[in-house]
């Protein structure tokens, strides 16, 4: 069985679920590190392309996921989760009161998150050379920076692995390409440097020019009542479903 999917940026085609060489993939934890496994998973689940949206396929070509954007790759990841196992999707929570801390399953629906699509003006800027422009409120400097692709991705992991910079300075360091009147060589010192009401301000602007599927989801937790938010999980595990989903999805089919 096979479904056709339009994902945030109009890229359009056919997947397919997993399958046991898939499986045998995700129970390998250094191509999880790597960041390999979703590579393979993508490139392996996604059948013919319809529409290729915004990227520029070689003639009858297939995807090069590295050069497809998060929000695609994500939003396809989560297609094939439930083209494997279904639409719903039920994870384990703490609760973050620290009077309670009650540990509870979560369900939800994945087609009911909202996604985003990139906006008109995100595609054009994505096609002229992944660049967006803004201004620093306090500094008033002008900046340029790009949507993450799935290279920036492996970037990403292999340098907050490294564990230099910690969280803000990566995201920002990652997703400028320029900043008025800095050169390249003393980007790094000026980041350290900027206000942080600026730093907030470009992880603002970074968020609009995004789209993707929305994984902030409030959970309320049964014991006390707190409501809280937390981040849809997305692991190994979100592929490997529980021997009680499994035996849910065997009798749904
Ligand atoms: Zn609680």
């Amino acid at each position: 069985m096979t479904t056709h999917i339009v994902c945030p940026s109009g890229l359009a085609g056919e997947i397919r679920g997993l399958k046991g060489k898939e499986g045998k993939l995700l129970s390998d934890r250094a191509a999880a590190r790597a960041g390999a496994m979703f590579e393979k998973l993508l490139a392996g689940c996604w059948l013919t392309t319809s529409d290729p949206g915004i990227y520029d396929l070689p003639e009858g070509g297939a995807v090069d996921w590295s050069k497809v954007l998060v929000a695609d790759r994500f939003y396809t990841l989560l297609q094939i989760r439930a083209q494997t196992f279904g639409n719903d999707y039920a994870f384990s929570v703490q609760c973050q009161s620290p009077g309670c801390r009650e540990r509870f399953e979560w369900s939800l629906n994945l087609q009911a998150l909202p996604v985003v699509p990139l906006s008109d003006a995100a595609k054009v800027a994505f096609k002229s050379g992944n660049r967006f422009e803004t201004t620093l409120p306090r500094d008033g400097r002008k900046v340029w920076f790009r949507l993450m692709t799935g290279a920036d991705e492996m970037r990403a992991a292999s340098v907050l692995r490294g564990g230099r910079d910690g969280m803000l300075l990566t995201a920002l360091a990652l997703r400028i390409c320029e900043i008025e009147n800095v050169p390249d060589h003393e980007r790094r010192k000026f980041l350290d440097e900027l206000d942080m009401a600026d730093a907030a301000a470009l992880l603002d602007q970074f968020d609009q020019a995004d789209a993707g599927v929305e994984t902030a989801i409030e959970v309320e937790c049964p014991a006390c009542l707190g409501v809280q938010d937390v981040e849809l999980p997305f692991e190994r595990s979100f592929f490997l479903p529980t021997a009680k989903t499994a035996r849910r999805t065997a009798r749904a089919q």
